[in-house]
Formats: structure tokens, C-alpha cells, sequence
């Protein structure tokens, strides 16, 4: 089985001590490919770096959570990197998180800093990596105003059908991790029987979301089977066909 984990922060410091090891165990559990997403100004240059790796590709932006002192310098940064850069294939992840910042003031920041990224994206032909949390109406209502919007995938959904269907329709895929292997994922589970298996990529976001399976470690691609045996159960097909589409999913994603 050869598998794609399109969301991984493998730059992250909670990596600093084993790196090497966790993608050894990585390839040696069938992941064939990351995805590494840099979405913090600083983390750019070592993930560009590390995307010299074979098979290793990045996203590079500003997560929604981390816009409060950018400035048009970052931006022209931002925009030279992705244009400069053929592993550098998506923007993101880039969106809106409501979670701790609930005022006017930050919610018209985040999304006029989406906006401008998503534009950086259509400007160079890359794809989109959304983060959106607590904020699916606001983040429908802003794509659907878009004259064009890149094609993308939806990290970590957790809205509801309605909205993944807004999201697939649009050209979107849905990134699904191990959150679908806890007790409390009965929307999230519904929503994937539901979708068309085409419209889905796996993806760890280690070093968080852990799967139950190792509840409390740090999270690492070589968990991914877990997200891909549950998504197989759910829709009583086997693990590798799962693992055959997702993985078709994200090497096109590439293209
Ligand atoms: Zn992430």
C-alpha cells in the first residue's frame, strides 16, 4: 500500500530529537509522499530546504492565527518563494479560525489576509490549503463572492453536509484525519459515507490530532493507516482501495 499524508508540520520543534526516524518509520510504512506546510513567516526557508528532499512538497502562507504582524514585505516574500519554487505547490494553510479571535477587528483581518494569499495562488497557479474553524458560513460567504477561486484542499473539515457539499462542489478536497477515529465524529463519519471517496485526501496534521489508537502521543505519518482503516469501515470497502483512491487524490493534487 502506498499512501500520500498531505497535511504535515514535520518542521515542527516537538520533531527537533527524531526527525529522521519518524520519516524512516514514515517510508517503511508505505507513506510514499508528504505534503509539509509551512504557515508561519519564520518556518519558510528550512521548509524550503527540506522540500529538496525527493517526494517531499510544501505549502507555504500565513495561518489565519498568525497575520498579526505581517506586513506587505512578508507578502512580497510569500509571493516570490511560491513563484520561484516548483515544489512549492499550494498556499496555505490559509483561511479563518474564530476559535480565539472573535472581534470584528480580527475576523475583517483574517479575511483580507486570506483574500490576498488566495489571490498569490491564482496569480501563480497553485492550489489552496484552507484552514477554517468556526467559521464555515463566513468562509462559504467569501468564496462564493470570488470571481475565481483556485482549486484547494479543506484541512481537517468538520462542518456539516450542506457545507461539504459547497466545498467538493467548488473543487475542494476534504482532508480527514485522525479526529475520525474519536468517539465524539458521528457528523464527521455521516459526511464520509456520504462523499464520493474521489473527493477525499488523508492527512495526519502531525504533530497534533492523534489518532485513539495512540491517544496522548505526538502525532506521526506513520499513524495515517488508522484514519484510512476507519474511513474503510465507515464505508465498508477495503483499507487498500482507500488507500489506492485517496492516494490517486493527492498525487493528482499535484498536477
Ligand atoms: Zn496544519
Amino acid at each position: 500500500m502506498i499512501m500520500v499524508d498531505t497535511h504535515t508540520h514535520l518542521l515542527d520543534s516537538r520533531f527537533n530529537n527524531d526527525r529522521e526516524n519518524v520519516i524512516q518509520r514514515a517510508y517503511s510504512n508505505g507513506i510514499l509522499s508528504f505534503f509539509e506546510i509551512a504557515c508561519d513567516i519564520n518556518c519558510w526557508d528550512q521548509a524550503l530546504d527540506f522540500s529538496k528532499r525527493e517526494n517531499v512538497f510544501i505549502s507555504l502562507g500565513i495561518h489565519p492565527t498568525n497575520i498579526f504582524n505581517v506586513n506587505q514585505s512578508d507578502y512580497n516574500k510569500l509571493q516570490t518563494l511560491i513563484r520561484d519554487n516548483d515544489k512549492c505547490i499550494a498556499v496555505g494553510e490559509i483561511g479563518l479560525d474564530y476559535h480565539y479571535h472573535t472581534s470584528l477587528f480580527d475576523k475583517k483581518n483574517q479575511k483580507e489576509n486570506f483574500i490576498k494569499q488566495l489571490e498569490i495562488a491564482l496569480k501563480y497557479n497553485k492550489r489552496i490549503i484552507i484552514h477554517c474553524r468556526d467559521a464555515y458560513d463566513d468562509m462559504i460567504y467569501l468564496l462564493k463572492e470570488q470571481k475565481n477561486i483556485p482549486k484547494g484542499i479543506i484541512h481537517c473539515f468538520l462542518g456539516n453536509l450542506e457545507e461539504s457539499k459547497f466545498f467538493t462542489e467548488a473543487g475542494f478536497l476534504l482532508g480527514i484525519n485522525g479526529l475520525v477515529t474519536l468517539q465524539n465524529s458521528k457528523i464527521l463519519k455521516q459526511i464520509i459515507l456520504k462523499t464520493n471517496l474521489d473527493k477525499i485526501v488523508i492527512e495526519t496534521d502531525c504533530p497534533y490530532l492523534t489518532p485513539k489508537k495512540y491517544k496522548n502521543q505526538r502525532n506521526e505519518p506513520s499513524y495515517m493507516i488508522e484514519t484510512i482503516k476507519e474511513v474503510a469501515i465507515i464505508k465498508n470497502i477495503s483499507i487498500s482501495k482507500v488507500a489506492k483512491i485517496t492516494t490517486k487524490n493527492a498525487l493528482d493534487f499535484l498536477k
